[in-house]
């Protein structure tokens, strides 16, 4: 589906992206782990059209969308959750839900609002709260749901277990597996290495900017190398 070949990308004079090479295929979870710094948020927020790629390309499907703004590219699908789970804490759960269905028609919202509700009951039944007021967990569901609400083809989601306690954690995995098992393809960025390649298909391990190992989910779990340096074993 997505089809990444020698990106870089520079802050100003500095290179902090060289030549990364990486794909992801429909239905698919390929999970990224690094070190802190390592590049992780700017590859998604290259994805993303964030961040412009100072070389390399981007092809969706085939279709070459290194050039496309990132307004263009969540209309094609592509949609991210940003780190830190930023909801709009005044305004209701629902309120936030519907704005993350912005680029679609009214009729397809609803229908979309009603499938994350049966995905997700805890946010049903706290639909009229203010958003500030649910648990860490909860609005990292509510953060997630939100960019489901755009239909995304590929969800990138940026270190979604950050900040929260080791019993969320495992809620938040159980949240992002069960979005799979429907059939979203997602690309996983995570300093959890252990759960994230635990649930992953693919993973690929990125190092000062560059990818140095890629493989299986299960196979970089029990890498030498990966243990060492992120699993701590
Ligand atoms: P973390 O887990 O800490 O978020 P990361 O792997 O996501 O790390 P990035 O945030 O992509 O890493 O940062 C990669 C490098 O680029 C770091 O050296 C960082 O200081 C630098 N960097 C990030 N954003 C900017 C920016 N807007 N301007 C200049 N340098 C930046």
């Amino acid at each position: 589906m997505l089809d990444i070949k020698g990106v870089n990308c520079h802050y100003g004079r500095i290179q902090v992206l060289h030549g990364i090479d990486l794909a992801i295929g429909e239905g698919e979870l390929v999970a990224l782990v690094g070190a802190n710094g390592a590049g992780k948020t700017t590859l998604l927020r290259t994805l993303s059209g964030l961040e412009p790629a100072s070389g390399g390309s981007i092809a969706l499907d085939g279709r070459d969308i290194t050039r496309h703004s990132s307004d263009k590219r969540v209309r094609l699908g592509i949609v991210q959750v940003p780190e830190g789970r930023q909801v709009f804490a005044p305004m209701s759960v629902e309120d936030n839900l519907i704005i993350g269905g912005y680029t679609r028609s009214e009729a397809e919202r609803e229908q979309t609002l009603e499938e994350v509700y049966a995905m997700f009951p805890v946010l049903e039944e706290r639909r009229h709260t203010a958003a500030g007021t649910l648990s860490g967990g909860q609005q990292q569901m509510l953060v997630i749901s939100r960019a489901l609400m755009a239909r995304p083809r590929l969800l990138l989601l940026d270190e979604p277990s950050m900040g929260l306690s080791p019993l969320l954690v495992d809620e938040v995995f159980a949240t992002i597996s069960k979005l799979r098992d429907g059939g979203t393809t997602i690309f996983l960025v995570e300093q959890n290495a252990y759960m994230a390649l635990a649930i992953a298909d693919r993973g690929y391990v990125l190092e000062a900017g560059r990818v140095t190992l890629a493989d299986e989910g299960r196979a970089l779990l029990v890498n030498e190398k990966v243990k060492e340096a992120y699993l701590g074993i």
